[in-house]
């Protein structure tokens, strides 16, 4: 069973457990990423530098070399080119925090259903501290850990081939019973004799939803793809370790030039070596173990698929002990 420890702030507990896990877990690194998200220009709920200056500290204080590490997008964005993306991270003022890059080359790493490419410069570190903004996602509910590897740990032609990958087809033997309708995030069905799609992310959730079986992804379920996206990152990691804020925790996710909405309340950090863990940690924190899953609620989506997902492809273990520091 996993460790995940859940601290309140980044107070000393805080620091003193960062030091000593990353202690122990990247001896011997001389360089190693961390796999963030920079924030999309505008967005003032995402990671500030500020933010990751305290695990900065404790990398600068053990001594290892670090870069901070991100992929462009495929979405219309100043952060959708390499050069877009860095120059935006820099006026943010991350470039006080340590070096940054973005992109800098893929390696193919073939998976049940696609090949995904992963950054290159992930897999060329000594190890991968992934530290993650938990919040809402339209596609999967919430994004943590898993989210930031299994999205943000890829090529924009990755990204897009999950997205493709989990948009949906009708198969035939429609009641229009409308629970597609209703379970769209982007209320982007309409049911008259069969569903049509207007306007579809990929999710998938009409197809987990429809009780006819009448709805299936074109290639497989998104949080089947995104888990693998994960787990194709994960695989070329010499090291790996986990942080997780749960502050400023909005409907939407990172990428959104202005996501208002905040729906839960902020409720520290965690660090575990388990990825599944701390995403399962995370969620029950937040949700009083489900009973009041805002995620599901405000995003129509269960976080829960792709985390589940991960889990089966052994990626880490959704059963662990909860450590308060
Ligand atoms: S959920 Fe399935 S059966 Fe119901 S309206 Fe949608 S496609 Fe038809
Ligand atoms: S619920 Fe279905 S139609 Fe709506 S975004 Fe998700 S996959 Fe597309």
């Amino acid at each position: 069973m996993a460790e995940v420890y859940h601290f309140s702030e980044t107070g000393r507990g805080f620091l003193a457990k960062l030091e000593s896990e990353l202690k122990t877990e990247f001896a011997g690194c001389k360089r190693i990423a961390v796999k963030l998200h920079f924030g999309e220009p505008g967005n003032k709920t995402a990671f500030k530098p500020e933010d990751i200056e305290p695990v900065a500290g404790i990398l600068k204080k053990l001594g290892i070399d670090f870069f901070l590490y991100d992929t462009s997008v495929s979405y219309d964005s100043p952060r959708n080119s390499t050069a877009g993306y860095k120059k935006a991270a820099l006026e943010k003022g991350w470039g006080n925090i340590g070096e940054v890059a973005i992109d800098g080359g893929f390696v193919d790493v073939k998976m049940k259903h696609l090949t995904h490419k992963v950054g290159k410069p992930l897999a060329d570190a000594d190890g991968v501290l992934v530290v993650s903004h938990f919040k809402g996602h339209v596609c999967c509910g919430f994004g943590g850990a898993i989210k930031n590897l299994g999205m943000g740990g890829l090529s924009k032609k990755s990204k897009q081939d999950i997205h493709d990958g989990g948009r949906v087809e009708y198969i035939g033997g429609c009641t229009q019973c409308k629970t597609c309708e209703r379970v769209c995030p982007l209320n982007g069905i309409k049911v008259t004799d069969k569903p049509e799609f207007n306007l579809c992310y990929g999710c998938s959730n009409c197809a987990y939803s429809c009780p006819a079986g009448a709805i299936k992804p074109k290639i497989a379920h998104f949080d089947i793809l995104l888990a693998e996206g994960a787990g194709a990152a994960q695989s070329k990691f010499k090291k790996k370790h986990y942080v997780t804020f749960l502050k400023n925790m909005t409907k939407e996710c990172d990428c959104e030039r202005n996501p208002k909405m905040i729906i839960a309340p902020d409720n520290g950090l965690l660090i575990s070596k388990d990825i599944v863990a701390i995403d399962k940690a995370a969620y029950d924190i937040i949700t009083s173990k489900g009973k009041d899953d805002v995620f599901l609620k405000h995003n129509k989506k269960s976080g829960l698929e792709h985390v589940n997902a991960a889990e089966k492809l052994g990626m880490g273990n959704s059963s662990y002990t909860l450590v308060e520091g």
